[in-house]
């Protein structure tokens, strides 16, 4: 995988890379959203359009990357607010996930907005509800869905296996996890997805959360503060975040 930041100057991978990726952080909250890609075909999709529609389309003429799906993983404003723009821009490309769980919070998207400083946000129903066992292609890349609940009820992650990567949402961060005090979070809920649905996946699994920095699935199991091993379950500081 080859990223970059902020993040439109991205060098062309080696051959054999089947995925580049730019990230494109949006909305007050600098969500990571990202463009990826399948370098055999330049076929793409927008992973979390929170908002920013105008610079996620210049990044996708700038790479002359071919828009085939948009796809969500959970129901937060800043990470769906601008799906419903993006689709109908894109001529009703279709919308993948989330889980059907989190339906409620893309009812209430324009609530959201209001609540949270994007008024542009637009309620929407997705082509495709995801499940686990659901996978996603883009392109020739094939990315398998997770339903990692806690955060969101309905929240989902994508793993590409072969390249060791995945978009994990608010799931997890760099040191710190998803906050679960908003609507349908659930805080045992979501350490049992962490370490029961995503660390198996494999410590050498590198993630692009919601926001803040990539790390890898192996340094949070080790020294995550909330799900690491030296967690102790209690006391624990930090900026939780989502
Ligand atoms: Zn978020
Ligand atoms: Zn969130």
């Amino acid at each position: 995988m080859d990223y970059s930041a902020p993040r439109t100057d991205v060098k062309p991978p080696p051959q054999q890379q089947p995925l580049q990726a730019v990230i494109i952080p949006v909305t007050p909250f600098q969500q990571n959203c990202s463009v990826i890609w399948c370098t055999a075909t330049k076929r793409a999709a927008i992973v979390d359009p929170g908002g920013g529609t105008e610079t996620i389309l210049a990044a996708v003429r700038q790479h002359k990357v071919t828009v085939e799906r948009i796809l969500v993983t959970h129901g937060h404003v800043d990470h769906s607010g601008a799906v419903a723009d993006l689709r109908d821009r894109l001529e009703g490309v279709p919308v993948d996930g989330p889980h059907i769980a989190d339906r409620f919070l893309l009812d209430m998207l324009p609530k959201q907005g209001a609540g949270w400083g994007m008024p542009y946000a637009r309620a929407f129903t997705p082509d495709r509800w995801l499940d686990d066992g659901d996978s996603v292609c883009v392109g020739e890349v094939r990315f398998d869905v997770v339903w990692c609940p806690g955060h969101t009820p309905g929240h989902v992650i994508f793993h590409h296996a072969p390249s060791e990567f995945a978009l994990v949402g608010d799931v997890i961060f760099k040191g710190s996890i998803g906050r679960t005090d908003l609507p349908g979070g659930d805080h045992a809920t979501l350490l049992h997805s962490i370490k029961h649905k995503l660390f198996p996946l494999g410590d050498g699994v590198t993630f692009l959360p919601g926001h803040g920095e990539i790390s890898t699935l192996g340094a949070e199991r080790m020294s995550n503060p909330y799900v690491g091993q030296a967690a102790s379950g209690a006391g624990v500081t930090g900026l939780r975040r989502g």
